[in-house]
């Protein structure tokens, strides 16, 4: 705990951590020295975390990243991080992010965007670590802490993961709790873990998963040994390739690396086949009406009355407007806005319901090709490798939703996906995999996975 405490020191021009916590972890440290001695030691005991902002953690500032959420400090500590702490986990501090997890390059942050530990061999420029999991994703890869938390709604953990370098895995929908979890999209927020590597991953999600009657979304299936088929050959096991997720235009590099990984998995005794999954082109753009309609909604609490921020007005509606005006990002705004129209009256069957029924069919897809015998789906984790700092102020929105293409699909069906450092590029930046799953099937993920890292 200490060495990370140091390190964080040494590194704060990384910005990956918002807030500091190395009395607490020097406390929570002790205690572990103690239950070790006393031999009533967790599996993670003494293992220093970071969290990311998105969890509340009691008596601790967790404000989402956003501006809004000032001061808050809950009274309550969220299911995952609770679970963490009763296994003997410490905690480092809470780690920046996206504002309210609505980004692809950790620069919609309020506390200001977070640097990538990695730097292209041509270039000395900044790269963004990937969103909206940046801090997570830039304190695992410098060694800031020993694994992360982070959440995933649209690829905020597997995007950070393959632009550092390390493991991250979505879990199936359901698998971890979402209590005390800032809500952005809840019918597709998942937590899970960043970490140096899928092994690592693995003793994450064993503790971070459970089935939780706080949350009624979460669900009652055993919780395996995550680290069990680790190492275990891939004989009989069928990987499918999506042609869908080929684009035009696509980087050679990404296409090749790929073609690398599937030849890999091949050697490690698995079968390669190619499969279909038709309505993959909708799915960023379902993707940007059901996020942004759910979060329009969970927003609507932040009105200056219950948490944090306030900024007077005139009269109550006044109160609101300019808390809300002061309190939330551009980002933020956009998606409220967007939320808002595609739930309106007038256009809630032509935007907000067709997503829904576009949703399902791409749910069918993946179950299609699960019931032809496919047990796991390789493909690319992002369309390039990470991206220069600064890239918020020239690329339009729509061109920073692409980060998302190839992982948005697998939260619209609630499946689980790992995304695996599978090398660098002639820019000795990293490049990552995905590998999707059936659910609740995170073990064959973390096994075929552990081939390619
Ligand atoms: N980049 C996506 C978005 O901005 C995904 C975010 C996430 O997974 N939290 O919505």
């Amino acid at each position: 705990t200490q060495a990370y405490l140091q390190a964080m020191e040494a590194a704060r021009d990384l910005n990956a951590y918002i807030v500091e916590t190395p009395e607490r972890a020097l406390q929570m440290a002790e205690a572990s020295d103690r239950r070790i001695a006393e031999g009533t030691a967790g599996p993670l005991e003494g293992i220093p975390l970071g969290i990311k902002d998105l969890f509340c953690t009691e008596g601790v500032h967790s404000q989402a990243a956003s501006h809004i959420l000032d001061g808050f400090e809950p009274r309550y500590e969220s299911t995952v991080t609770s679970n963490l702490w009763r296994d003997g986990a410490v905690m480092l501090g809470k780690l920046n992010m996206d504002e309210f997890a609505m980004g692809s390059s950790n620069e919609t942050s309020y506390y200001g965007p977070v640097k990538n530990p990695w730097r292209s061999k041509e270039s000395n420029a900044d790269l963004v670590p990937g969103g909206s999991s940046g801090g997570s994703a830039s304190a695992v890869a410098a060694f800031l802490c020993a694994g992360a938390t982070a959440t995933d709604t649209g690829g905020s953990i597997r995007q950070p993961a393959a632009f550092t370098g390390t493991v991250g895995i979505k879990p199936t929908y359901g698998r971890c709790s979402r209590w005390g979890i800032v809500a952005f999209a809840s019918s597709l927020d998942q937590a899970g873990p960043i970490a140096r590597s899928v092994k690592d991953a693995a003793i994450l999600m064993n503790s971070m998963a459970s089935v939780d009657p706080k949350d009624t979304t979460s669900v009652d299936v055993p919780v395996p040994d995550y680290t069990e088929e680790i190492g275990l050959s891939l004989k009989g096991m069928k990987i499918g390739l999506p042609k869908e997720y080929r684009l035009d235009g696509m980087p050679e590099e990404i296409e090749r690396k790929w073609a690398e990984g599937a030849a890999w998995l091949k050697d490690a005794g698995a079968e390669i086949v190619d499969i279909s999954l038709p309505h993959t082109k909708y799915a960023l753009p379902a993707y940007y009406i059901v996020a942004p309609a759910e979060a329009s909604s969970n927003l609507a609490r932040y009105d200056g009355v219950r948490y944090g921020l306030r900024v007077d007005g005139e009269d109550i509606a006044g109160m609101y407007e300019n808390t809300r005006s002061a309190g939330f990002g551009a980002e933020v705004k956009r998606r409220i806005l967007i939320g808002t129209y595609v739930l309106s009256a007038g256009y809630y069957d032509a935007y907000y319901l067709k997503a829904q029924k576009v949703r399902t069919l791409i749910k069918r897809d993946f179950e299609q090709a699960f019931e032809a015998g496919v047990d796991a789906i390789l493909t690319p984790a992002t369309p390039s490798a990470a991206f220069g700092l600064g890239s918020m102020a020239t690329a339009s929105p729509v061109e920073m939703y692409l980060n998302d293409i190839f992982t948005v699909t697998v939260n619209m069906a609630g499946l689980p996906g790992i995304a695996v450092p599978a090398g660098l590029n002639a820019s000795g930046l990293p490049l990552g995999l995905q590998l999707i799953g059936r659910p609740f099937d995170e073990s064959t993920l973390f096994r075929a996975g552990q081939v390619i890292e």
